[in-house]
């Protein structure tokens, strides 16, 4: 193949006079399929269809809406292979990362809520204070209504069925629309229908930034975007126009920071992993190497040494992957450029390529590439690079290794390796960001009790964990009163009872040893005055 006609093929493509949206293997660049955008009324119809379902699903208890997840769980466990084969064919990740991260994630998520979701969003009974003696406090966690979720290309089903099944399992109804890059056209269908879930409960809605923005305009109950951060600033814009509450799931740009009591050799492995899967494209990837200085020069040999061992399609093009290719392909043609423009601009600026660095252009991937001697008028070091690249810079002190740290405007996530835990603790509590793992690497996110999300400019909000399904819910305060009699803040207002008041506050705030007998004694000559003084 010639300079890969998928390298600078859009996404979109006009056919005739409507934009079609074409779709390709990025391993080969042939067409798979092309989609047209969807007309206002296929937007209304997904719409009504959804908010019609949502009816119905929050009728339903937790545990049935659950059995429901269920039918999903089979269905993945029994089709596995013919998932991971679709996802492959429209990213062109390693076979082992689409199974890892886009079929274990899903089975995860099913398996904690079965477990956990129902404690989780059963009623909760609060304290209520003594100045509203005899009634009740409770929390309800009553679902939104009917969600938007918009996903990226990286983890195009895991981005989908995580929060869709969250969202449902809280008792709201899905629209969703998937990556123009990688829609998996037709999978999500199939697998609630192959599945026996409940089908009106999700509306897949196919299409690009345009037809995003005119779902937002059905005003959706609240958004879960997850993408780059500038579509996510555009998103809150125009959320905000209609109040629409949103989540935002953003970029990354992570730090790892090793010091030089680590493990070196399980730290090196954990840094290629941590930078490669997924070729990179990975929004907790590792970005960043951050190394005591003691040990530099010792990790990036270690690094280089493990970076060439890795097994990527430049070596062996058309070799079948059956499992055992550790790099796949970069999913969309754009982000090779994007890639090879950090790498090329660093070069131009006196940085270092150890290895990598160029690739051939005939194929859709990048080469696994480490850097070194970056500094911060380079967009490598400041960017969000999203690709098999990894940067590695020394620093001095534990003090230096946390300004390094939070030196981005991004906090998404982030590791720190140490044998001391008590200092790798205390630098994990100093990173400004929303996930640290300690002596491990994109730990937190396979955690599905874990809450994920981000911080600055990677974003706000939690999904997963309890708070993934908190965060889908509208969390009522309830307070139950059976009828007392006593409302001393009620009307009518006295004199005589503004005194009063005022005393029973100093006895319930002010403290001391007796507080509770100066507050049944103020108490009971205000119920006095309250049962004389009725309005
Ligand atoms: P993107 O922002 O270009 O697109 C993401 C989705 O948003 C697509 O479906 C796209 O059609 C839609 N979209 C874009 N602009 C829109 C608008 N104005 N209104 C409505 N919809 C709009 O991102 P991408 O290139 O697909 O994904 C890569 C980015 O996603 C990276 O920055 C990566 O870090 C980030 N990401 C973040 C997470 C996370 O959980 N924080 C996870 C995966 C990827």
């Amino acid at each position: 193949m010639a300079e890969s006609a998928a390298l600078n093929t859009p996404a979109f493509q006009q056919a005739g006079t409507a934009q079609e949206i074409v779709v390709r293997d990025p391993r080969s660049s042939q067409v798979l399929y092309s989609l047209q955008e969807p007309s206002d009324e296929d937007i209304r119809r997904a719409f009504d269809g959804a908010r019609r379902a949502f009816q119905s699903i929050r009728a339903m208890t937790v545990r049935e809406r659950l059995n429901e997840t269920l039918k999903l769980k089979r269905y993945f466990l029994d089709h596995k292979e013919k998932i991971v084969d679709r996802v492959v064919q429209e990213t062109g990740k390693a076979r082992t990362d689409a199974l890892v991260s886009e079929v274990f994630t899903v089975l995860d998520i099913i398996d904690y809520y079965d477990k956990h979701a129902e404690r989780h969003l059963a009623d909760e009974n609060v304290p209520t204070p003594i100045i509203f003696l005899g009634k009740k406090s409770k929390i309800y966690y009553s679902p939104l209504g009917t969600v938007l979720i918009i996903s990226p290309w990286n983890y195009p089903l895991n981005l989908a069925m995580v929060p869709m099944i969250t969202a449902f399992v809280a008792g709201n109804s899905v629209v969703y629309k998937p990556s123009e890059w990688t829609p998996l056209k037709g999978l999500v269908e199939e697998i609630i229908e192959g599945s026996g879930f409940m089908r009106e409960a999700v509306h897949v809605v196919y299409g690009g930034k345009d037809t995003g923005r005119r779902l937002i305009d059905q005003h959706p109950a609240k958004i879960l975007f997850t993408g780059s951060t500038r579509a996510g600033k555009q998103i809150m814009e125009q959320a905000a126009k209609y109040l629409i509450p949103v989540e935002l799931e953003l970029g990354g740009k992570d730090p790892m920071v090793v010091f030089e009591d680590a493990d070196l050799d399980r730290t090196a492995v954990g840094a290629v992993w941590g930078a490669m899967t997924n070729c990179g494209q990975t929004c907790t990837s590792v970005e960043r190497v951050l190394v005591q200085e003691r040990i530099y020069p010792q990790f990036v040999d270690k690094l280089k040494q493990k970076i060439e061992r890795l097994s990527h399609p430049a070596q062996n093009p058309g070799k079948p992957d059956a499992g055992d290719l550790d790099v796949g392909f970069m999913t969309a043609p754009f982000q090779i450029t994007k890639v090879e423009d950090q790498v090329k601009e660093a070069v131009n600026k006196g940085a270092k390529v150890h290895t990598g660095g160029s690739r051939d252009g005939a194929l859709s991937t990048y080469p696994p590439t480490l850097v070194t001697d970056v500094d911060a008028s380079m967009k490598i070091s400041t960017d969000e690079t999203f690709g098999p690249v990894l940067i590695v810079q020394p620093f001095r002190t534990e003090q230096e290794a946390i300004t390094m740290a939070n030196d981005t405007p991004y906090g998404l996530s982030a590791s720190v390796w140490s044998r001391d835990i008590d200092r790798a603790t205390r630098v994990a509590r100093a990173i400004d960001t929303g996930n640290v793992s300690i002596n491990n690497v994109l730990a937190t996110q396979g955690n599905s009790a874990l809450p994920f999300g981000g911080t600055k400019e990677s974003g706000f909000g939690r999904y997963k964990g309890p708070h993934g399904l908190h965060s889908f819910s509208n969390i009522k305060s309830i307070m139950i009163d059976t009828g007392s009699k006593f409302e001393p803040h009620w009307y009518p207002y006295s004199r005589e009872k503004y005194v009063l008041f005022s005393k029973l506050l100093d006895a319930v705030y002010g403290g001391g040893p007796f507080w509770l007998l100066k507050t049944l004694l103020v108490g009971m000559k205000l119920e006095s005055v309250v049962k004389k003084n009725k309005l």
